[in-house]
Order: C-alpha cells, then structure tokens, then sequence
C-alpha cells in the first residue's frame, strides 16, 4: 500500500466512495418504495453496545425468557459488538406514533414488522447480501410467541430488536440528531427505531 502511488491511492479512494454514494441512493430508493421517509444513515462503529442493555433484558423486562428473539435467546453481548463489527453501515428508521390503548401498539407493531422484512428481502434482492433487519420492538410476528429460537413457527421472518442485541438504543439515535425520551404513559408519543444493517 505505502508504495501504491499517491495518484493511484486517491484514484481508488474516489472510486470507493462513488461506490459508497450509488450504494445508498438504491437502498434509499428502495426504502422510500417501501413507503418509509424517514430515516437517517450511521456509521456502525457508532452503533453503542453495552452490558448495562442486557442487565435490563434479564432484570426488569417481562419478555425475558418468553420471546424467541430476546434475551436469553440471543448472542452474548461481545458476540453482538462482533456481528455490528462485521459492517460499516446501517440505515434507522424512526417510528413516532401514539396509541389510544396499550395493546394497539401490537398491531401496530406487528404491522411495521411484516413491511420492514419486506424492505430487508428488496434491499438484498438488489445485491446487498449482507441486509439484515432489527426490529423496532421485540418479534410480534405471531400473536403467541414460542419463547424459543429452536421452537420459532416463523423463523423465515423472525428477527430481534436492537435492545434485544444490547444496544444502546437512546444513545445511538440521539448520536445522529433523533429524539427520544423516557415515556410516563402509555398516552405519551412512542419513537421507536429499526435499524437495517447493510453494506
Ligand atoms: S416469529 Fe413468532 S415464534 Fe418466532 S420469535 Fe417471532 S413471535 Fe416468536
């Protein structure tokens, strides 16, 4: 590399960054296909991970040991920093919404779900073979949930949440300019957050 010429060096430079930019303006196309508009781009190496994120999975959250896509059904928390490790970039897609009552918010969830794996299936059908979604919420892909990877009836569509991958979801959203805030009741306006890895 240190005797690649200078020219050369920034010839190729320039070509992976043209790369870079045709590569985002598809997945944005597709994106907006999919009926989503906003959303913002983040280096993954900005993607926070942390233990005090799985502490909270394991001592205070009902899902744990009940969902098929939540903890203790996942990665350890070092083999999760590994899998965002293995990109340079991911897509969030924010969510602001309210409901009348706690439990309309699984619908509503279950309904974002089906188009955000919909818009993983795209992104990769382009040449994108690493896609990967993160659900906005912990898998409501059906209406009981197995509790178990093993068990999952719907492993084709199943995928966790970031929170479910410790990751520091506040933290990371707000790195690039999203707002969310610690909600009182159910009435206040949720801003939940997929995130599709892709490069
Ligand atoms: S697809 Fe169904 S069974 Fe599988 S993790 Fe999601 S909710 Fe559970």
């Amino acid at each position: 590399m240190q005797d690649m010429p200078l020219k050369k060096r920034n010839e190729d430079k320039t070509k992976r960054r043209r790369l870079e930019i045709n590569n985002r303006k598809t997945v944005e196309t597709i994106i907006r296909e999919h009926g989503f508009s906003d959303y913002r781009w983040i280096k993954s190496e900005n993607i926070v991970v942390a233990h005090w994120v799985r502490f909270k999975c394991i001592f205070g959250c009902t899902s744990y040991g009940r969902k098929g896509t939540c903890p203790p059904q996942v990665p350890a928390v070092e083999e999760c920093r590994a899998f965002f490790n293995d990109y340079s970039e991911a897509v969030i897609l924010r969510f602001a919404h309210r409901v009348d009552r706690p439990e309309d918010r699984v619908d509503w969830s279950r309904g974002i779900s089906e188009k955000l794996i919909a818009l993983e299936r795209q992104v990769f059908l382009n040449g994108f073979h690493k896609a990967f979604m993160l659900f906005m919420d912990e898998c409501r892909m059906c209406s009981k949930c197995t509790g178990s990877r093993e068990e999952c009836v719907r492993k084709e569509v199943a995928r966790p949440g970031p929170e479910s991958l410790a990751v520091d979801v506040f933290s990371t959203v707000r790195s690039v300019g999203y707002p969310i805030e610690v909600l009182t009741d159910y009435g206040c306006e949720m801003n939940r957050y997929a995130f599709l890895m892709v490069e």
